[in-house]
């Protein structure tokens, strides 16, 4: 293959690719997370296997790019983050299915894809974040709890149609069916403290600077906010709350991998697929950016065992994805970011 044709665009950020040295052992990934995050992993692949793993990373725009390449793509594997743009990869037609026993055993069924376009690689939790001075311990533990009007004006989340959201809307689509989700819906909006803004980090700054004393968001960024030296009094004023211990466990989403449709290396991609979800990996993937492996039984990083263990939600992700756009118009209706 030509990897001249990698290095041509636009977007390439690609630390690992060196031009003219085209071995003969290669797989190309194409890659929505960010640097630090997957290229330990590859080395780790290239060091057990020979196999060079040659990577581009963008922020966006992988999706459209590899339809803009068509059959001479290069692309083998896309990797990206969150359920929802992981089925626009799928609904882009650019993924193809993949059965493999080594995959199938290693990644939970309720984490993959039934017809095998997607796999998930880490999980991460979507939690409460609770004041620690304004809320007591104990007093929060359901999101079916922050329609509660006790709440009112004490409640901050980042954007309703944000995909964390609207995956978590759709879960309790799932649970409750459409109307109740939708009641739900109207009391939580109904005790937001401001109009939906920022990103999940900007919701625990507001609760330390007493603006509300609830926020959602996703668990790693407890990790991120306790290793950063701004952030780390934000973490301090919280405490991380697993929501609904008592029944279904806490809402999950993930990061994962599609095989590419007409991928030029299939054989070595399969390969890259199979250990992505091994032990070895999976410890280092879910690591790096304080998410929780998939594999069962797989190690979890020692800053994230320390937040405690939980019951977490074995909700299909696949259901998630079918619910988004109903969760997404429950968004609307309500006027959520209004
Ligand atoms: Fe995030």
């Amino acid at each position: 293959m030509d990897i001249k044709k990698l290095i041509g665009g636009a977007v390439l950020g690609a630390t690992t690719l060196v031009a003219g040295a085209v071995s003969a052992e290669e797989v190309n990934v194409y890659s929505l997370r960010q640097a630090f995050l997957v290229e330990p992993l590859f080395e780790k692949f290239t060091e057990q296997t020979g196999v060079k793993v040659n990577v581009i990373f963008a922020e966006k725009g992988l999706v459209e790019r590899i339809k803009q390449e068509g059959a001479n793509s290069p692309a083998d594997i896309l990797m990206t983050v969150d359920i929802s743009r992981i089925q626009q990869a799928v609904d882009a037609g650019v993924t193809q299915s993949v059965s493999n026993d080594v995959i199938a055993a290693n990644v939970p069924a309720h984490l993959r894809d039934p017809d095998g376009h997607w796999f998930a690689l880490t999980q991460r939790g979507r939690a409460i974040y609770a004041s620690k001075d304004r809320v007591a311990e104990g007093e929060i533990t359901s999101y079916e709890d922050l329609a509660d009007p006790k709440w009112k004006g004490r409640i901050c989340t980042r954007s309703g149609a944000h995909v964390y959201n609207v995956a978590l809307f759709a879960s309790m689509v799932s649970v409750h069916g459409e109307e109740k989700a939708k009641d739900w819906l109207e009391g939580l909006k109904g005790n937001l403290a401001r109009k939906p803004q920022g990103n999940d980090r900007a919701q625990v700054k507001a609760i330390k600077e007493g603006v509300c004393d609830l926020s959602i968001g996703n668990t790693y960024y407890y990790g991120k906010m306790i290793a950063n030296e701004e952030q780390r009094a934000w973490a301090d004023a919280v405490n991380l709350v697993f929501p609904n211990q008592n029944d279904r466990g806490m809402s999950m989403n993930i990061s994962g991998m599609s095989l590419i449709k007409g991928a030029p290396n299939q054989g070595n991609a399969i390969k890259l697929m199979e250990f992505l979800t091994d032990d070895v990996a999976q410890k280092i993937y879910a690591e790096v950016n304080y998410e929780y492996p998939v594999k069962p039984g797989a190690e979890w990083a020692e800053n994230v065992k320390s937040w405690g263990t939980f019951k977490a939600d074995d909700l299909s992700l696949a259901e998630i994805a079918r619910l988004s756009p109903d969760a997404i118009k429950m968004v609307d209706q309500v006027g959520y970011n209004e």
